[in-house]
């Protein structure tokens, strides 16, 4: 059967999906007779085409799927649309202990948990074995990478390993390599609070000495927990005796110390990598070694799950540099790119320059950005939105300064505090009968807001990623070209966020001057459906 006749039953596909479908499936065929054809490949598509409606046909097609996703928002999208085809799991924490009356405890911290604890298929063990049974596994990036890294969980080959929102892979793997340990933690295991060095390398003798110390406190804490451990007895019966306070704080001991050492040998035994230290200033700041590039290891992921891997989303830059990023070859890769199915009546920008800005002239730009900010509101008195701001500081000045300079537009806008707020926020802005605009560092992506939820949405400033993480700063200093491919990343989620289906309309403004320039130096690197908009917003012509 062709690839197209498994798009989910009950819909259409639209003329832009049937033809990247047609366009899979060549591919597929070429890599089946031929074991040296391209087995990454790279699609991408505008916001609005409807990729997880590929990710689901193609995961069907090939009846045995890894089907990851960026969140585990995104996880329960695809639960709720695709419930009856995908099989969900997710991280132990997410599921009750059924053995606890009160169902409150994680199964992380099950009953079984205990030294020789019986296991009693759990809802997390349900989960996950129908999900390894089922044809399509589906997790998030973070849970699937981590079992294979720090559970070393050896997860069976399949015909396609698929990555929806696949951007920020190399965000996520890197995070999931990273070596963290909290102020308490350092104090707890590692004598006190480690100084701050800037080279990661300068860590490792300072760490390795703590191994062995911790080997002998670990096993003795093994001890402790087998002495207090209830007497043998019947499964069922173990499994309803709670442990003792004792035994609980004996417990998240040896769980705590068993990370703390896997994260201290990765980092000790992990001199052939190179990392970077990321280590804030502020005393309760955390310690956190993360490698710079994560290529051997995705390499092996990818081609470890799957025999082939497909990569989806709006755009993920030049093949090379997502081969570079992941570890394959230019000529491994093979990309699939489709134009955007809506007219750019329905998703223009507007260009309303007040500036370059940059850490430097920020505090002397403000002043008009805010002014510029507050006429936008004033123009679209009825229309709900979103203001795109570099950081909270930056949205707590301009929520003080529209305070000030228009009481009244101030009253419509809902500050997102921090990322744990963003639910309830959205959550107020949907509700609302009132146009209310929200105030945010990050709602670039991950949020859908269509028709009358977003009507307008302004980018203050361009998102180059932040060069004051030392991490960013060493990516950029090796690759330049990946620092524009992230910042290109992120503008495109942004821009992405105006127009969600055939029907929907929304502008996008854009105050940073620093757009002209960005557009000038790298527009070989752009999608041409973000090139249209923006050349229509810049007045000239796209393909000059
Ligand atoms: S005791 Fe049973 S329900 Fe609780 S975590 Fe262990 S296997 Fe799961």
């Amino acid at each position: 059967m062709s690839l197209v006749a498994h798009f989910p039953e009950g819909f259409t596909p639209r003329r832009e999906q049937a033809r990247l479908l047609d366009a899979l499936e060549s591919a597929l065929a070429e890599a089946d007779a031929d074991p040296t054809a391209p087995r990454l490949f790279v699609v991408e598509a505008p916001p609005g085409i409807g990729k997880s409606h590929l990710a689901v046909t193609l995961a069907r097609w090939s009846e045995s799927a890894y089907l990851l996703t960026s969140q585990k928002l995104l996880q329960d999208q695809y639960e709720r649309e695709f419930g009856d085809v995908v099989q969900l799991v997710k991280g132990r924490d997410n599921y009750a202990c059924e053995r606890y009356p009160d169902g409150r405890v994680p199964t992380s911290l099950g009953m079984c948990r205990r030294p020789r604890g019986p296991a009693c298929q759990c809802p997390y063990a349900r989960a996950k074995a129908a999900a390894l049974a089922g044809p399509v596994f589906c997790a998030n990036t973070w849970y699937f990478a981590t079992l294979r890294h720090w559970h070393a969980e050896q997860l069976p080959r399949r015909r396609l390993l698929i990555v929806d929102e696949a951007h920020s892979l190399e965000n996520q793997l890197v995070n999931v390599h990273a070596v963290r340990f909290t102020a308490a933690e350092m104090k707890e295991w590692l004598g006190g609070l480690l100084p701050r060095l800037d080279i990661a390398d300068e860590y490792r003798p300072l760490l390795a000495p703590h191994l062995e110390r911790l080997d002998a406190e670990l096993e003795a804490i093994v001890r402790s927990l087998e002495a207090v451990r209830p007497p043998d007895l019947e499964p069922d019966v173990f499994l309803q005796m709670p442990p003792s306070r004792d035994e609980v704080i004996l417990l998240e001991r040896r769980d705590a110390l068993a990370g703390a050492l896997a994260r201290l040998r990765a980092f000790v035994d992990g001199a052939d990598k190179e990392w970077i230290v990321r280590y804030a200033a502020d005393p309760g700041a955390p310690l956190e070694l993360t490698p710079l590039g994560v290529a051997v290891d995705a390499r092996a992921l990818l081609t470890d799950c799957a025999e082939l891997t497909v990569l989806l989303s709006a755009y993920l830059g030049p093949s090379a540099v997502v081969a570079e990023t992941l570890g394959f070859a230019e000529d491994d890769v093979r990309a699939f790119v489709t134009s955007s199915p809506f007219p750019l009546e329905q998703r223009p920008i507007v260009y309303r320059p007040v500036g370059a800005l940059s850490r430097a002239s920020l505090a002397a730009l403000e002043p008009s950005l805010f002014a510029e900010i507050a006429g936008i509101l004033a123009a679209h008195p009825r229309d709900k939105g979103l203001i795109h701001v570099a950081s909270y500081a930056a949205a707590r000045r301009l929520m003080a300064d529209v305070a000030q300079r228009a009481p009244l537009e101030a009253r419509r806008l809902i500050f997102v505090e921090s990322s744990g707020a963003k639910a309830a926020a959205l959550e107020r802005h949907r509700a609302s009968a009132a146009p209310s605009v929200l105030v945010s560092p990050s709602l670039r992506e991950g949020v859908d807001l269509p028709d009358d939820f977003l009507r307008f949405q302004i980018i203050t400033k361009m998102p180059y990623p932040d060069l004051g993480d030392p991490w960013i700063a060493a990516r950029r200093a090796r690759d330049p070209r990946w620092y524009a491919v992230e910042t290109a990343k992120a503008l495109m989620q942004t821009y992405g966020r105006s127009c969600r289906h055939a029907e929907d309309h929304g502008v996008t403004y854009v105050l940073d001057a620093q757009f002209e320039r960005f557009l000038q130096h790298n527009r070989p690197l752009l999608p041409e459906w973000f090139l249209d908009a923006a050349h229509a917003a810049l007045r000239v012509s796209p393909f000059e």
